[in-house]
């Protein structure tokens, strides 16, 4: 792991997941920092970051959200601004988990070190699909889950540079240089292990082959459906994800019926959580409110064939039609309200 990185492999601590990486990267900063009481982070960051900050609030801290333009791009010189002498940590994802966007975080981190202030990256989404030096970058902290990688789930890491001032996260025995108390889960991070060397020899792969098919997907959807638009900005994305809004259809809908043909892709949706919300990275790009509910992020690997994309490619444009056609926000057909046409058995919150 340590060698996928360009990291010493005693600047690496493993831990259960990415969630667990965030939590001991942050909340183990401010306790070794706790005269500083601000914390700048993204409008975007997954839940790990993002509810943990919010949660922090409630503590006292004080947390910038930085903002995203309309590609889901971070607003650097907000971030620049927002840094101040109170600044404990400074934390933005190396690349966005439902766009793929990818953030300039080497840049953010030289910035971070002129100012003195720490800087950590939730990478969970970018390792193994990007290449990552951090012996030549001014990065102090990065999150990693193994699962990401094709390693089992359950296994993450935190990378933690040398001479970065942190406290325990989990206070126990002497595991890990006394830096997270706990047994250590050895067959999962042996498995860890070799994900990493196989990620590290695939990397070429990743920007190649994953690159031209999730390509191939994006512009075949996105020229045979109607009503559609491609979400983060097209040349700065992990070359493995594709996020699509479907306008007047829900994502839920989507999903439940890409399911049935044995296709698994995600939306950024709240929904099941018996939420309207759309996702909160659709809310922080601006991307309206009929287009929001109908997201579906493709994430592709090495293990997907070209067979598999043209299944994909074939039923997309389809389903959408589909849906289109008993969809009450269809502007194009009169407001039908069968919700259960096509989709049996399936309770919906609205
Ligand atoms: N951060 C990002 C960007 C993620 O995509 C995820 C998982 O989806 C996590 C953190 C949380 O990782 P884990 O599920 O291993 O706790």
């Amino acid at each position: 792991l340590a060698e996928l990185l360009g990291a010493h492999p005693e600047e690496i601590v493993f831990t259960s997941c990415g969630t667990e990486s965030d939590n001991a990267a942050i909340v183990g900063t401010l306790r070794a920092n706790r005269e500083r009481k601000h914390i700048v982070t993204s409008r975007v960051e997954h839940p790990a970051v993002r509810s943990l900050c919010q949660y922090l609030q409630k503590e006292g801290y004080t947390v910038t959200e930085v903002a995203v333009d309309r590609e889901g791009m971070l607003d650097m010189q907000m971030l620049e601004d927002s840094i101040t002498e109170d600044t404990a940590i400074v934390s933005i994802m190396y690349a966005n988990n439902e766009t793929g966007v990818i953030f300039p975080v080497e840049k953010i981190a030289e910035m971070c070190k002129v100012k003195g202030v720490p800087f950590h990256t939730d990478a969970v989404q970018a390792v193994g699909k990007l290449p990552i030096d951090l012996s030549k970058s001014a990065i102090d902290l990065l999150s990693l889950s193994g699962h990401k990688l094709h390693a089992p789930k359950g296994v993450g890491a935190l990378y933690i540079r040398r001479g970065t001032r942190i406290s325990p996260f989990m206070i126990g025995g002497h595991q890990e240089h006394g830096r997270r108390g706990g047994t250590e889960n050895v067959a999962s991070i042996i498995g860890l292990g070799v994900a990493a060397d196989l990620a590290r020899r695939n990397l070429t792969l990743e920007n190649t082959k994953v690159k031209a098919m999730r390509d191939r997907l994006e512009n075949a959807i996105l020229s045979n459906t109607p009503d559609c638009f491609l979400n983060g900005k097209k040349d700065q994305r992990l070359p493995n994800t594709s996020n699509i809004s479907f306008e007047f259809v829900e994502g839920e809908a989507i999903l439940l019926m890409l399911d049935s043909l044995g296709i698994c892709a995600s939306s950024g949706s709240a929904c099941t959580s018996g939420s309207l919300e759309p996702s909160h990275v659709m809310r922080a790009m601006g991307v309206p409110f009929t287009a929001a509910h109908g997201s579906i992020r493709f994430s592709l690997s090495i293990y997907n064939t070209d067979e598999e994309i043209d299944f994909i490619i074939d039923n997309v444009p389809k389903i959408i039609k589909r849906l289109k056609e008993i969809s009450p926000f269809n502007k194009f057909t009169d407001i039908k309200t069968d919700f259960g046409v096509g989709l049996k058995g399936h309770t919906h919150s609205h």
